[in-house]
């Protein structure tokens, strides 16, 4: 059977868990829509979600709709959790992108299509709330098409917005005035389609239309938009056909090597690991031995989830989504099957690593209420940490002072919670600090040969580093003939440079950088993968001064909707602390500002700006880029942890 994996993603409070109800109930999955504001919605699974009424982790819901299999990965849905939303985005055929009829385009749904074109995952719309006043529907699809460089194809006819009495009926693709837009809308990436309805427009069918409109779709050029209300079940029967007859589906093959990706984990009962896993082809047994990047482990129990439930089973196939027990090793964002083939794959083949991941921009440091606590507070956020890649630990090995990264000031509540329910710890954070990186600015090669000193490891290494375009994340790549020694050793340094690209020259991460492996040589049977170890970091580090860094700051954008008359200290207190207004709407009653602000001043100016409008002026802001600090002449500079390959001498000493 053929599959999706949809997503469906908004800006908080936009709808997306009452959409989802409202699916899952019209799939026939649920009996009746639980309710986002009285807690029991069946895809919130954590008691903290219930009660802060957010979605933090993704859950999954399996149905079928007209011979389809469609996975329903729920995604996080605050702006903290952004990361996690794109690690879901990177599982998905096709998303939802939920739109509030009132308040349209909001922050987070600007940063969603970004990544959502970014990822190529292609998506429809549903704008949703057009019962509630001031709802708009045909004027916001003209808005959506240009505040968001998307192509909305309107799919419903919606009468009486903005009343509780509103409707939204499918359009008639086939009758006037639908059929010559949608034809206007088709031949613009439809050569032929065009001719014809040139030489004789009748002959064009509904089928003709719908296959045209499904092809363009998949490639990410049109963008279909629902309408209704998810509360009352509005418009939600006409979105479910879609899900079948518009977004691209997978072929499932059952009998083609395994591909199979992690995206979570979480701990049992008993604190087991228990790994979700997307299979997008072959098979997974139990007792099996699956190949893990931390090394082999067996299933040793099986889940997976069908019509709505999850189910014990002997054998996981392509175009399910599993949860496996038994993988000790397994961390979220694994790849089965793939990994190994990339390997033989011929130099050349790049890795790309967290390209598509909006990183963390804050910095705090955990402290345990009771000091007696601090060990098991370590190991708790190592095991939140594991769970999640994205939530990096760092602990200084000297101080013993343990650091985690961080999206925002929610995270910190959340990760109290947590601890506080699932550790019985009690955990204080300390004010956050910045996250700068470093960025390339010129090229550099670092290069040991083995027998030759210095180098006293039994290894050869060559390495170059150089800039790769603002915002493409870091890769690796072997410039050498593969198969002169074992997999491990070049696995070992693509894992050694990747660790060493965490603090840079001034301590903090490199970002956009490309590593080419340039030569590579060992001693056998002597040389063993700690070799390689231990000298990719002095090589890395000698390439990485060649080419020099410089310190950049993570920058926001943000949206402020605030009265109107407390426009001109706004504007004081955002010139002040160095944001950049782009555009700025001023209505009698309320204004509406867009632009850029460094991260660093994303919560004083928050906190102000509550002060300056008495509670009612809002702000929404999410990562947007890094930009190097204006002043490079004393960059901020960040504590090292474990040995310091700039510096060799203390180098040797740390490894000794
Ligand atoms: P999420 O944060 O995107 O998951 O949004 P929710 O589904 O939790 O909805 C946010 C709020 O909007 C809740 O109080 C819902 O009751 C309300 N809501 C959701 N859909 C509709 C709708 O279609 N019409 C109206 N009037 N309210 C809605």
């Amino acid at each position: 059977m053929r599959s999706l994996n949809l997503g469906i993603l908004a800006h908080v409070d936009a709808g997306k868990t009452s959409l989802t109800e409202r699916i899952l109930f019209e799939a026939g999955v649920i009996e009746k829509p639980g309710s986002v504001d009285a807690g029991n919605t069946l895809t919130d699974n954590m008691a903290l979600e219930r009660e802060r009424g957010i979605t933090i982790k993704a859950a999954v819901v399996s149905f079928e709709v007209a011979g389809r299999i469609v996975n329903l990965i729920d995604t996080p849905g605050h702006p903290d959790f952004i990361a996690e939303v794109e690690r879901v985005l990177g599982l998905l055929d096709a998303a939802i992108l939920v739109v509030s009829a009132v308040e349209g385009v909001q922050a987070q749904t600007r940063v969603l299509v970004r990544a959502l074109k970014r990822l190529g995952v292609p998506f429809l719309l549903f704008i949703n709330k057009v019962d509630r006043l001031g709802a708009r529907y045909d004027e916001l699809l003209e808005t959506l098409g240009a505040e968001l460089v998307v192509t909305p194809v309107a799919m419903c006819e919606v009468r009486g917005a903005g009343s509780r009495l509103a409707t939204a009926d499918p359009c008639d693709l086939t009758a006037e005035p639908h059929r010559t837009r949608l034809i206007e809308q088709l031949a613009d990436h439809d050569e032929t389609l065009l001719a014809d309805y040139l030489l004789s427009p009748r002959r064009i069918d509904s089928a003709r239309l719908m296959q045209s409109l499904a092809g363009q779709v998949a490639q990410g050029r049109l963008h279909p938009a629902f309408a209704g209300a998810a509360l009352s079940g509005i418009g939600v029967a006409a979105l479910l056909p879609a899900l079948a007859d518009l977004l691209p589906a997978r072929d499932a093959d059952l009998d083609a090597p395994l591909s199979a990706r992690i995206f979570k984990i979480e701990r049992g009962w008993g604190g087991e690991k228990l790994a979700y896993l997307q299979l997008s082809s072959g098979r997974i047994a139990l007792r099996q031995t699956l190949d893990l990047p931390a090394g082999p482990a067996r299933v040793t129990g099986i889940h997976v989830f069908r019509k709505g439930r999850m189910e014990q089973t002997g054998m996981a196939e392509a175009g399910e989504i599993a949860r496996l027990s038994g993988l000790a090793t397994a961390r979220s964002g694994d790849r089965i099957g793939l990994l190994s083939k990339d390997m033989k794959g011929a130099p050349g083949s790049d890795r790309t690593v967290d390209a598509t991941f909006a990183p963390p921009t804050l910095e705090t440091r955990v402290v345990a209420c009771h000091p007696g606590d601090h060990t098991k507070l370590w190991l708790a956020l190592d095991q939140l940490a594991e769970q999640d890649p994205l939530i990096n630990l760092r602990r200084d090995e000297e101080s013993r002072d343990l650091f985690l990264s961080l999206y925002g000031e929610v995270q910190k509540e959340v990760i109290a919670a947590m601890l506080q329910s699932e550790f019985s710890i009690a955990a204080r954070f300390e004010e956050s600090t910045v996250l700068y990186a470093e960025r390339l600015i010129g090229i550099g090669e670092g290069l040991e040969i083995i027998f030759r000193a210095p180098n006293p490891y039994l290894a050869t290494v060559g390495l170059r580093a150089e800039p790769r375009p603002p915002g493409s994340g870091n890769s690796f790549a072997l410039e050498v003939d593969l198969g002169q020694m074992p997999a491990a050793f070049y696995k070992a340094v693509e894992e050694t440079v990747f660790d060493v690209l965490k603090q840079g020259i001034f301590g903090w991460q490199i970002i956009d950088c490309h590593i080419a492996l340039t030569a590579a040589a060992q001693t056998s049977p002597q040389t063993t993968a700690a070799d390689f170890r231990g000298l990719t970091p002095l090589v890395l580090a000698e390439a990485l001064e060649k080419a020099q860094t410089i310190v950049c700051e993570p920058v926001d954008r943000f949206t402020i909707d605030a009265p109107a008359k407390s426009l001109s200290p706004l504007l004081t207190l955002l010139g002040k602390n160095a944001a950049a207004v782009e555009q700025t709407e001023v209505t009698e009653a309320r204004a509406r500002l867009e632009g850029t602000m460094p991260a660093a001043k994303v919560q004083a100016i928050q906190q102000q700006l509550l002060g300056l409008t008495s509670g009612s002026g809002t702000m929404e802001s999410a990562f947007e880029h890094y930009a190097p600090l204006a002043s490079q002449i004393s960059p901020p500079i960040r504590a090292r942890t474990g040995p310091n390959p700039f510096d060799r001498k203390e180098y040797f000493q740390r490894q000794r």
